[in-house]
Formats: structure tokens, sequence, C-alpha cells
């Protein structure tokens, strides 16, 4: 690991100013520490956000609000959180392993970095990593990479779980730097890849994320995320949905479908909820509206079986949803 200066300030605007070029904000530290080892990360100052006062979660009329610094595992087991965005929590507890999820943040769980191997590999060329070096990934082992919104320069899947659940409610992004407080909504946060891989969402330079709001949405209360990994701990998604159902005698009136593992950021899936809405809750219904997933996807040599393991895997989460009375 690099040398690096370190600072812990106790406000916002003592952090926004301690942070210079090439600093980076130090949340649970289970992604930044990991990658500052393997020097895929070699900030020259780390800050230290942890006693800055961006905690809480709250429900008020606008909605669910979450501090940048909860712990996944806090949010996951919140009351309001289990009750009114069951796929929310069902997300977290899905995601890495109980020790990270009391040690990750939620601002640090939205901009982890992808885990393709390659940008782990400093003796192989990555895009994402150094600009214009070129993608060891898609001539080579990319059973984990992403088939929709890749480039040619980068075919790397976004890793966030939680980050599913949240693009298909429409949340919020808070965000504060030395220009003041700005919030994007999070289907807008993340980028393509592109041309320029490397930069990965809207977070300007030395920006903090403060925290999200999710909107109210009464029946999220039914709703489900559905991972499907190589283990079932401790692993990434090789497909996941995150889909809430609003089912009336037996047609659906509303629906919000989001996919992970499969894209380059979290992926919303438009198509997908036009062809639920207003149709009966069947079998039929839902497997006409899976076959709507996959629309523009490339998939490479070795992953060439998620586009219908995202079809099977939305089938199956639509079948239960549907199911639940
Ligand atoms: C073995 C392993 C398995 C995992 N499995 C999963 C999984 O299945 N699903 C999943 O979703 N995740 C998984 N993760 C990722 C894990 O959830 C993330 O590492 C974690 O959420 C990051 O949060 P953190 O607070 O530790 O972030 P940090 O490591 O502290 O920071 C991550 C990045 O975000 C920046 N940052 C952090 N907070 C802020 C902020 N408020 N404002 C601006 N910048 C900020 C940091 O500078 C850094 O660049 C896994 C991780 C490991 C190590
Ligand atoms: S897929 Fe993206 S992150 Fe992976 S090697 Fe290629 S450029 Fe790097």
């Amino acid at each position: 690991m690099r040398a690096y200066d370190f600072t812990r300030p106790g406000a916002v605007d003592v952090a926004l100013r301690d942070a210079r070029d090439g600093s980076a904000y130090l949340a649970g530290g289970t992604t930044l520490v990991d990658l500052m080892k393997l020097e895929v990360m070699t900030p020259s100052r780390v800050v230290d956000i942890n006693r800055l006062p961006l905690r809480g979660i709250s429900v008020d009329r606008d909605g669910l609000h979450i501090g940048a610094l909860e712990r996944m595992s806090d949010v996951a087991r919140h009351d309001d959180v289990r009750s009114r965005y069951p796929m929310i929590s069902q997300a977290l507890e899905l995601s890495a392993s109980p020790q990270l999820r009391n040690m990750a943040s939620m601002g640090g769980n939205l901009l982890q970095r992808t885990r393709c191997s390659y940008f782990r590999d400093l003796s192989t060329p990555c895009n994402k990593r150094t600009p214009g070096s070129g993608c060891a990934a898609v001539a080579g082992h990319n059973r984990m990479h992403a088939v929709l919104g890749t480039s040619d320069a980068c075919v790397a899947a976004h890793a966030s779980d939680v980050a599913v659940p949240l693009v298909a409610l429409d949340a919020q992004v808070h965000l504060t730097g030395r220009d003041g407080p700005r919030t994007v909504p999070i289907g807008e946060f993340y980028q393509l890849p592109e041309q320029t891989p490397h930069i990965e969402n809207q977070l300007r330079a030395g920006e903090l994320v403060t925290g999200l709001t999710v909107p109210p949405l009464p029946w999220a209360s039914r709703s489900a995320y559905l991972k499907i990994r190589d283990r079932q701990s401790y692993e990434f998604a090789l497909t996941s949905v995150a889909i809430a159902l609003d089912v009336g005698g037996g047609v659906i009136r509303d629906a919000r479908v989001a996919a992970g593992g499969v894209g380059s950021r979290p992926w919303r899936l438009p198509a997908v909820e036009q062809a639920l809405v207003g149709r009966p809750a069947t079998a039929e219904t839902y497997e006409a509206a899976a076959a709507r997933a996959t629309d523009g996807a490339r998939p490479l040599t070795h992953n060439a079986f998620k586009p219908a393991l995202l079809r099977r895997t939305l089938v199956r989460a639509l079948t239960g949803l549907g199911e639940i009375r």
C-alpha cells in the first residue's frame, strides 16, 4: 500500500475542504482499503467521514430517508424498510456477508467499484483503471460480466445489489460539494461506459454522497429481490431482479422492475413493466413480459447464458409475487 495523509473531520464543510485532488473518502473501507492494498486505488489523502452527521433512517410524507453512513445491516433490519420496501431489505440481506454488512455503508455500497477481476489485476489492461489501455475482459474470462449497456471499451457489470431496487423505486441521491447540495435521480446517477468507463457516475471531484430518499410507493410493500448466484451466500449476482407489483382483482395495475448482474449499471426494465401493466397476473403474462427483458443484449463468450437466466429469474420472481394474497 502507498503512503497517504489521513484526516477525520467532524463537519461536512471541513471534509469538503480536506478533500483535494487525489483524495478519497473512507466510510466502511470494505472496498477502498481492499483496492488500496492492491494499488488499484492510490489516494494521496484519505478523509475518514465516519464522524460526519450522515446518519438516520426515517419515513415522512416524502418517503424513506437514509443517511449515507447508515450501515447496510441497520437499513436491512429497519422495520419501515422491511414492511414498506421489502425488496430493499432483501437486496441488502443478500449482499456480501454479515460482517461486511455491519461495516459497510449505504453510500459506499452505491460507489463500490466493479468486481471485474482484470480491474483488480495491475498486470492486465483495463480501460476503467487505466484509460486507453484496453479491456482484457472482452477476449478474456467474462462469465460474470454484463450483457446490457456495455461498450467495446468495457463490459463490466455493476456490482451493487441494493442499487437495483433503488433504481426500480426511482430513489434520489443527495450530494453535496463545494458548490452546495444537489439531488440526482438514481436512474441518471450511473453512467454508461461508452468510451469513458473510468467515469462511472455523476459525482464531481470532492463531492460527498450525503443520503438517499426513496419516494413513497404504498404498493411496494408487495415487492421482492431475487438473486441468482453460484453459491447461496457471500457471492455477487449472476442475475438479480427487483420487482414491485400492484395487483387487484387478478390484474396487474402497476409494476416496477429492475435487474442486476446483467447491466453496466443497475438496469431498469421499462419494456417489461409495460408488458405487465393492465394484464392478468398469470404465467402467460410473466413469460411474455420476461421475453422483453433482454432486448439489445450483447452476450460474450462465457456469459451467453445470462439473457435466458435473466428471463427465468424474472418469471420466478413474478410468479412468487403474483401469488401473494
Ligand atoms: C468479499 C466481498 C463480497 C461482497 N459482496 C457484495 C454483494 O454481494 N453485493 C453488494 O452489493 N456488495 C458486495 N460487496 C461490496 C460491499 O457491499 C461494499 O464494499 C460496501 O458496501 C462498500 O461500503 P463501504 O462503506 O465499506 O465503502 P468504502 O470502501 O469506504 O468506500 C467505497 C468507495 O466509495 C467512496 N465513498 C464512500 N462513502 C462515500 C460518500 N458518502 N461520499 C462520497 N464517496 C464515498 C469511497 O471513497 C470509495 O471510493 C462485497 C464486498 C466484499 C469485500
Ligand atoms: S470490463 Fe471494464 S473493468 Fe473489466 S477489464 Fe474491461 S475495461 Fe476493465
